[in-house]
């Protein structure tokens, strides 16, 4: 007797917990990048190639949320999918420094331990993504940078690539037509390096990746990667990389996955910024990231836009240029791409 109530006690607790997580919703949201994205500058055939690899994107991730895995495996997976096209300003497409090189940077965040890893200037490391989880599960550190963290890749066992493997014509083709434009206007106003009113800045697409998930168990993370700014000078680390900044995610608020002008998202500490104001002005998520968005940055002329997400799977997407590739898959429902306003 005894057995047979303690067999249904035991089951009574199995089935609750299942149905606790069923009823968590798995969801994510990926971006590709903010900036000059405007329908008239796009060809059929661009829209289609990127649209088609955000949407590959989102199902590498959700797979990997269907099957129960980690959020934080899902925006791996989802960002690889990125950091291997080059479409996209990260990994294999990641634009070019002053000096003609790629140094890229990337860090991810795990929702429920507040676990981060992070590398900046990394040249060599196929997929920079891998590097921050690296760092974040096998070393006592949260960010790593350059050489040592290229060292510190290599000894993990990730792919080491020869760095021409980053070099894209068209990337570097960019890069000559910003330094050709900004030599002349320079010629005119005799001052040194870009400033931001420049027409030339204005020409950049910020073409970062970044994931935020939130799988059976409610945890959210997120993950972000990039080659920075086109010309940016030797050794320069923009946010994406800068657990606050960049990337953020903590399960009692909301993930963050940041793309725009590095040097302002830095000052104004977007990510947790949102964060911020939803756990102490209870702002729900589509709140925080709008105040952010659309009116620190605004103030301070910081173009971008940023992915978000509660762990309820409620999503923001704010943006103030002219479009930022997006993308999102809650349970049940067909994913959504968007690029432009
Ligand atoms: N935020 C990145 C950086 O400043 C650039 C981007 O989003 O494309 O490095």
């Amino acid at each position: 007797m005894i057995k047979f109530f303690f067999g249904l006690l035991f089951s009574f607790v199995i089935a609750g917990s299942y149905a606790q997580e069923k009823s968590q919703k798995i969801a994510l949201v990926v971006h590709g990048g903010a900036g000059m994205i405007k329908k008239e500058n796009m060809s059929d055939k661009q829209e289609k190639a990127y649209q088609d690899k955000i949407n590959e994107a989102l199902k590498a991730g959700y797979r990997v949320l269907e099957r129960g895995g980690s959020s934080i495996d899902a925006v791996t997976a989802a960002i690889l999918v990125m950091e291997n096209s080059p479409l996209f300003n990260a990994g294999k497409g990641a634009v070019f420094t002053y000096a003609e090189t790629n140094e890229m940077d990337a860090s991810i965040m795990d929702g429920e331990t507040l676990a981060a890893g992070a590398v900046a200037g990394v040249t060599n490391i196929k997929n920079p993504i891998l590097a921050a989880l690296a760092v974040k599960d096998h070393s006592a550190h949260v960010m790593m940078a350059g050489k040592g963290a290229e060292k510190f890749a290599q000894e993990q066992g990730l792919e080491i690539v020869d760095p021409s493997y980053f070099k894209d014509e068209n990337k570097l083709n960019q890069l000559r037509r910003i330094k050709e434009k900004e030599k002349t206007e320079l010629d005119h106003s005799g001052q040194q390096g870009y400033r931001e009113t420049d027409p030339v800045f204005h020409d950049r697409k910020f073409g970062t990746v970044g994931a935020v998930a939130v799988d059976r168990k409610g945890n959210l993370a997120a993950g972000t990667s990039t080659g920075g700014m086109t010309n940016k000078k030797y050794g320069r680390v923009g946010d994406a990389p800068i657990i606050g900044a960049g990337t953020y995610a903590e399960n009692a608020s909301c993930g963050v996955s940041a793309t725009g002008h590095g040097e302002i998202f830095m000052r104004a500490v977007v990510a947790y910024d949102i964060a911020a104001l939803m756990k102490y002005k209870n702002l729900s998520v589509q709140e925080a990231a709008e105040e952010v968005v659309m009116k620190k940055l605004v103030q301070l002329k910081g173009e971008g836009g940023v992915i978000a997400m509660d762990k309820y799977g409620n999503i923001a997407m704010p943006f103030n240029s002219a479009g930022m590739y997006r993308g999102y898959i809650k349970e049940g429902e067909q994913p959504v791409v968007l690029m432009y306003k």
